[in-house]
């Protein structure tokens, strides 16, 4: 599926639209708003479509990949951008990148990031100044530590909630935090691991479904991923 390097990160974008891993113009465009060499160590594999190293046996995930998520949750991110007290959760948000993403896909939502390691939560906050997007509390878009298997009660229930690690199984405190209607894309499985979208319905009702195989992280204990 990858293809071979490109030089900016628009060029990237449009590569990914050539192939059809991009079916969504919006999503296209909120791709190419969010220059992606401000989230990986080195510049010169930046415009990849390959996962890449962040430290703290963290990877940024492969272009092609946080495409497919943002197809997936469009409607939903739509959704949360539409509700009075929307939000988005960012399970394993690592380099920031795809929340940076999620915030233009829904700039009037509440986007959370949350990573359990401090030194990425501290990194992501440090990709998006370089960006440009300011964060924190007074603004629509923040990053947390702590545990995502718990999710993130201060601003539940969220519309969307992206998982980037994969856990396996899906953790319960998601779920519940999921609004009604709302929609999980998580990654589950220990070797073998496939994306699940999880939607609940306007009754509360709850639908998983396994879309296709993929490679992430695991979703762990922070003492099992780094210790220094
Ligand atoms: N979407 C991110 C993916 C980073 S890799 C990106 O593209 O940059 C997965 C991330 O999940 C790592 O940053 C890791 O620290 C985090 N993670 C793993 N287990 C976690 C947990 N229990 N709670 C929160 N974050 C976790």
């Amino acid at each position: 599926m990858s293809f071979s390097r490109a030089r900016t990160n628009a060029e990237l974008v449009d590569r990914m639209v050539g192939k059809g891993l991009i079916t969504s113009l919006r999503v296209a465009e909120a791709l190419k708003g969010v220059d992606r060499k401000n989230y990986v160590p080195s510049d010169w594999a930046a415009y990849e479509d390959s996962p890449q190293r962040i430290g703290f046996n963290a990877t940024i995930s492969a272009p092609h990949m946080h495409a497919h998520a943002c197809e997936n949750l469009l409607t939903h991110l739509d959704a949360a951008n539409d509700t009075e007290g929307g939000a988005v959760l960012d399970v394993g948000s690592g380099s920031g990148y795809l929340t940076a993403v999620l915030h233009r896909l829904a700039p009037r939502a509440t986007v959370i990031g949350i990573d359990h390691l401090q030194g990425l939560a501290d990194l992501a906050r440090t990709n998006l100044a370089k960006d440009g997007v300011t964060i924190g509390p007074a603004s629509k878009i923040d990053i947390v530590c702590g545990d995502g298997r718990k999710g993130w009660p201060a601003h539940a229930p969220y519309q969307v909630i992206h998982v980037g690690a994969a856990a396996p199984s899906i953790p319960d405190a998601l779920v519940d935090q999921l609004a009604a209607p709302g929609r999980m894309f998580i990654p589950v499985g220990v070797v073998e691991q496939d994306i699940w979208q999880v939607d609940k319905d306007a009754s509360g009702a709850v639908i998983r479904k396994k879309l296709f195989g993929v490679m992430y992280v695991p979703l762990t204990d922070k003492e099992k991923q780094w210790t220094e």
